[in-house]
């Protein structure tokens, strides 16, 4: 019976790109118990939809950590202010500005910039670096992953000419939310966050980790239904991992195969997203992005951050400390090769039907 239902509820994932909170509650709960032949036919479904905007191209991002500082007090991220035994480092300018040089020379047309929540990151200190890095390479997207802000700072933000903008929304209900942060963080100024980046027209990306302790199978349903109705640009979904100096360090990992369940619901709710196959995935299965990609993950975002900062960025432990940019591009190009696809370093704006080509 719940192998029917199932088979129901994924055909109607593959045709209609559509299910209802029951049906995906249904499927999560059952995950463990559908077998092999529907599993493959559910991934190679979501393979194909990525690949009908995509091809068999995936994008590359150059993530810059520009700071471990941060004034939140996640209970599971390993740069919340309580972790005193975080290393904290704040990249200069020129240090930035050194990673995009570096990173465009290879041909990237991405940069992220990521940190904390760094009160000296403010738009005084962003805009300049901003306009530098367009000065650099006008034609490639600058996104921006640096917690919460004001309106107006997204504003000046976008004005200076920052691209996207990637806030996870962590959990839409209201009692998971609770769970995973101190009282201070409220859901609410994260979704008026995530709307004003939409309105001021920025490319937003939204997600949640998956396995999170405390969630439950309707948590995850709510989740995948906000992200449907959002319709981010970008989702990012990757694993919990434990970090061990936070109060979440005894709490179980996510897992790979959870993770890539996930990923394809989410190409099948949200066709043409852009969908990571997250560093946090790979860090916990060496094969994560091969497999997150046969699922219809389409991004991946080599780390363009200096050797020394790097392994302070410890937002969760056995974070893999990655070679450098052209050795991991390498490495990306080869494990890509090997199930039928190639790196494509266009600035990777999401597709929509018409535009499909065959670059
Ligand atoms: N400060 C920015 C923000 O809050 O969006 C960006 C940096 S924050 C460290 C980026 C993401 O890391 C978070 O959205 C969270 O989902 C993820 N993260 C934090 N701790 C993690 C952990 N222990 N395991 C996996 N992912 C984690």
């Amino acid at each position: 019976m719940s192998e029917k239902n199932c088979i129901q509820i994924i055909n109607k994932l593959v045709t209609c790109h559509d299910a209802t909170r029951d049906e995906l509650v249904f499927l999560l709960e059952h995950r463990e118990q559908i077998d092999d032949n529907l599993l493959r036919f559910f991934f190679t479904s979501a393979q194909k939809t990525a690949s009908l905007y995509y091809g068999n191209k995936i994008y590359l991002r150059g993530l810059i950590e520009i700071s471990s500082f941060c004034k939140n007090d996640c209970y599971y991220c390993g740069l919340r202010r309580s972790n005193k035994s975080a290393l904290r480092y704040r990249l200069s300018e020129e240090e930035i500005l050194d990673c995009v040089t570096q990173g465009s020379k290879i041909g990237l047309h991405t940069f992220v910039l990521q940190g904390g929540e760094d009160n000296y990151w403010n738009v005084e200190h962003l805009v300049p670096i901003i306009n530098k890095i367009k000065k650099i390479t006008p034609t490639s997207a600058v996104t921006l992953s640096l917690g919460e802000m004001s309106s107006g700072s997204y504003r000046l933000l976008f004005e200076a000419g920052a691209d996207r903008y990637l806030l996870r929304h962590e959990a839409i209900s209201e009692e998971l939310y609770a769970k995973l942060h101190p009282t201070e963080m409220k859901l609410q100024t994260r979704l008026e966050a995530l709307n004003n980046l939409k309105k001021i027209g920025f490319q937003v990306g939204s997600g949640f980790m998956t396995g999170r302790p405390f969630e439950t199978a309707e948590n995850v349903a709510d989740d995948l239904i906000f992200l449907k109705n959002f319709a981010p640009h970008m989702v990012g979904l990757g694993p919990f991992i434990p970090q061990a100096d936070t109060p979440f360090s005894d709490k179980i990992c996510g897992t790979s195969d959870n993770t890539i369940f996930l990923l394809a619901i989410i190409r099948l709710l949200l066709p043409n997203v852009l969908l990571p196959a997250t560093t946090a995935l790979a860090t916990i299965d060496e094969s994560g992005y091969e497999k997150a990609i046969l699922a219809g993950a389409n991004v991946i975002m080599p780390n363009l951050t200096p050797q020394g900062a790097r392994c302070a960025y410890r937002i969760y432990d056995g974070k893999a400390n990655a070679c450098d940019t052209a050795s991991q591009i390498g490495e990306i190009k080869e494990k890509l090769a090997k199930i039928g696809y190639a790196i494509s370093l266009d600035r990777g704006d999401a597709k929509r039907i018409g535009d499909i080509t065959n670059d």
